[in-house]
This record gives C-alpha cells, structure tokens and sequence, in this order.
C-alpha cells in the first residue's frame, strides 16, 4: 500500500475532498486511504501496489460492460480517426447512435445527448415544465436526480449545507404525510399511492411534471409495489402532467431498454447516462414526440459545447450493439441471483442481521433486521459501523464495493461464475472477521 499512501499524500495537496469522483477519498469508509488504481479490464481493477480487486463498484454504475471493453474502445477509437473529434456539427454517427436508443427504450421516439445524468434531469424538468406551462414538480424522498438545483435533494451530505434556501426541505412525518409543500417542489415519500394520489387531487392541475427513479437504486434498492408506477403513470395522464423516469442508474441495466421495460410502464420523458456509453461518459434525454415537441419546433433550446461529441455518439452506438446479445440479460440476472443468494445464505448462517434487495445485476447487502422500505428506514435501521467494516474487510480481500452501505453493488455483463465464487469464499472470511 505504499505506492497508494504516496498518491493518497500528493492528492491531498491539490484536490480538495481527495481523489476519484463521488467515491471520494475523505470521509467514507476508506481506511486509512483508498487503493489508488492503476489498470481496470473486464471485471477486475489491479491497484498502484499490485493488489488485484473484482469490481462491484464500476465506477458508480456506467461500466456495464466491464472495464475496456474491446468493441466499445475499438469503435471509439475508429471513430476519432475517421471524423476527429468534431465537435458541435452534425455527422452520421450521431444518427446511429440516436436510432438505437430509440429501438432499445420503449419511451423513447426521440433523442438528445449530453453530457452527464445532472444534465440530462434539468433539461427533462424545464422542459416539462416548459411543455405544460406550470411550475410544481413532484419528486421522491431517497431519490437521488443529480447536482441540478431544480430537483436537488441529497442522502449524501448535510441537508442544512445541500443547496440554496428556496428548496424544500424533507420534514420527518408520519407514513402517507407529504414531506413538505412549496410552489416549485413537492417531496413526497415513495411506494405510497395514498399521498401522491391525495397531492395531486389537492394540485394536479399545477403539476409540470413528476419525477421518480422507475426504481430506487440510491438508498440501496427498493422496488417498486406492484401497480405503483402505473398509478404515477395513470394519475399523470389524468392532470396533463408529464411523467419522466430518471433510468440513469437503471437505464440498459437489467433489460435492453431499461426499467420502463421491464416494469412495462412508459414514462413521457427519460434520463440516461451511466450504463449508455459502456463506460464512456455520455447522458441523454429522450422521450415521445409529444414530450420532445418544443425542441423539435426550435421553441426550447438543448444547447451544450460537447453534446453529442464523436466519443459520445460512437460509444452509444457500440454499447447498444453490445447490449443486443441474445440471453446476455437472462445470464447475468443468474449471476447477480447466485451473489445475492450466496450473501442471503453466509449472513443466516452466522446469525447475522442482514437483508439484501436488489434486482438482477444491481443489488445491496443492507445490515438491519428488516427490510428497509425507505429513506427513513435507512438512516433508521441500518447498522453503519458493520457496513464499514464489512466493506474493509471485503477490500483486504480483494473484493471491491462502495464504501456507503446506501450505494450500489453493480454487476457487469462481463462479470463470470468464477468471480461470484472467489466473493463468496472472501465473503464468508469477512463477515466472520466484521
Ligand atoms: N439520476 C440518478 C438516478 C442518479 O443515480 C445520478 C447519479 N448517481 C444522477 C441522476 C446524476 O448523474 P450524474 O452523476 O451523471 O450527473
């Protein structure tokens, strides 16, 4: 670890917070300062100081593929010989690209890209409310949109320092009790058809849009109840207001075409980013040709320097083909099965309080002794200090997760049998050692 203690030293001098993006390198549960890396491929990740780690971290999410997948970095890298990097004009690849999103999203008529998951919910909310010409916005405690002020509300640091005065804030209330009311921004607790339907008897008809993760993946994983997502659609419908699914995390994850996909529930507008480029960084905002009309006819400007840049438009195209391997979704759902079932089984057998949810290739290990349904069950139930542990334990091990028990466990479509084996074998040493 000496390689990385130096890195860890020289960073701090110039980067405030440490190293890496939103994993950062202070505060979480790194101990005493994170493997510095120096080469990722295909599942696995080998450090400055040689250790070798399989990676459910991913980057946060975008590495579906695993690291450097052949197809993808070919293509990029074919991409910039033939056009350069041409920038902010149009070329064929971005119809490529564009084409098979459309085919892959059931959502989605049309496209845009962009260039990060923020990006893409700003401009899926001004235009929302653009289209319908209200203000109100309706989201979902837990729910995580991006560092855009117009739907800013973080799990992640202290609500007090979170963003500007204006915003609501979460009050605690009890079940089916909406969080708090503003003309901009109502914040309502998720899997509870009783307030939103309440809510938007009391102000539907000034409701812009409602926004929601088609499933949770940012307080670990909550599904949704069945028949809640049609409501939301269902009630949208009925009050003219728009309904988008932030699928930045779900979007390709464990169908084609993402959560709405699976959950056979078409959102009007959609967020992607993470799994779109294979790892390559890369947002869209898509949606029907009703939702995407006021930027068709010119009346809405989707400006941005990069968007829809040569390395962008030639990973989307990639990864898409990538993605259209027959049964590749069916196999790695098994996968990700067998790794939260072989963790379901180590942690009964040493009596430990642990419940793990999740669906196919996103999942999360929570310690608690019940299912954590929401935000507050999370900050309520959760055990912190075994989380931290676990995790460090993992990492001695080889074995690479987030740091924050709240945060994902992702499993890529290039991960093997052979890895769940060696997480499980490190697993049952460190849930001993934790
Ligand atoms: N929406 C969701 C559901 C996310 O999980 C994230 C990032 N974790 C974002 C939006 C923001 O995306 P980005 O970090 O690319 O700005």
């Amino acid at each position: 670890a000496a390689l990385s203690r130096k890195l860890f030293t020289r960073a701090s001098q110039v980067i405030p917070g440490g190293a890496g993006s939103s994993a950062r390198t202070v505060g979480f549960g790194w101990h005493p300062y994170p493997p510095f890396i120096a080469e990722g491929r295909g599942s696995r990740l080998r450090d400055v100081d040689g250790n070798e780690y399989i990676d459910y971290l991913l980057g946060l999410g975008p590495m579906i593929l695993g690291h450097r997948h052949p197809v993808v970095t070919r293509a990029v890298a074919d991409a910039i010989d033939e056009y350069g990097t041409c920038f902010g004009l149009p070329y064929e690849l971005e119809i490529e690209a564009a084409e098979k999103v459309v085919d892959a999203v059931p959502g989605i008529d049309q496209v845009r890209f962009t260039n990060s998951g923020s990006e893409a919910v700003g401009t899926a909310v001004r235009l929302a409310r653009a289209t319908t010409g209200r203000r109100l916005v309706i989201r979902f405690e837990g729910h995580y949109h991006g560092w855009q002020d117009v739907v800013y509300w973080s799990n992640h640091v202290d609500p007090e320092l979170a963003g500007p005065a204006d915003q609501p804030r979460p009050v605690p209330s009890g079940p089916g009790v909406p969080l708090e009311l503003s003309d901009t921004l109502i914040v309502l607790s998720w899997n509870d058809p009783e307030s939103f339907v309440r809510v938007m008897r009391e102000r539907g008809d000034e409701v812009a849009a409602v926004i929601t993760e088609a499933a949770v993946f940012n307080t670990g994983c909550i599904l949704p109840e069945p028949g809640y997502l049609q409501l939301l659609r269902d009630v949208t419908r009925e009050y003219g207001a728009l309904l988008i699914f932030d699928e930045v995390i779900t979007g390709f994850r464990f169908a084609r075409g993402g959560a709405q996909e699976y959950f056979g529930v078409t959102p009007d507008l959609t967020t992607l980013a993470k799994g779109l480029g294979g790892g390559f960084p890369v947002a869209a905002i898509g949606g029907t040709l009703d939702a995407m009309r006021l930027i068709a006819e010119g009346r809405y400007s989707h400006s941005g320097t990069y968007n829809a840049n040569v390395i962008q438009c030639a990973a989307v195209s990639a990864t898409m083909d990538v993605l259209a391997e027959p049964g590749l979704y069916e196999r790695q759902r098994a996968l990700g099965d067998r790794l939260a079932d072989g963790l379901r089984a180590l942690t009964a057998e040493r009596g430990i309080d642990a419940y793990v949810e999740g669906l196919g290739t996103v999942f999360q290990l929570w310690f608690a002794n019940r299912p954590i349904k929401n935000w507050r069950d999370a900050s309520a139930y959760a055990d912190e200090a075994m989380f931290t542990r676990w995790f460090q334990e993992m990492l001695l091990r080889g074995v690479l997760f987030h740091p924050l028990q709240f945060e994902n466990l992702f499993v890529s479509l290039v991960h093997t049998d052979s890895d769940i084996d060696e997480t499980l074998t490190a697993a049952a040493d460190a849930l001993t050692a934790a």
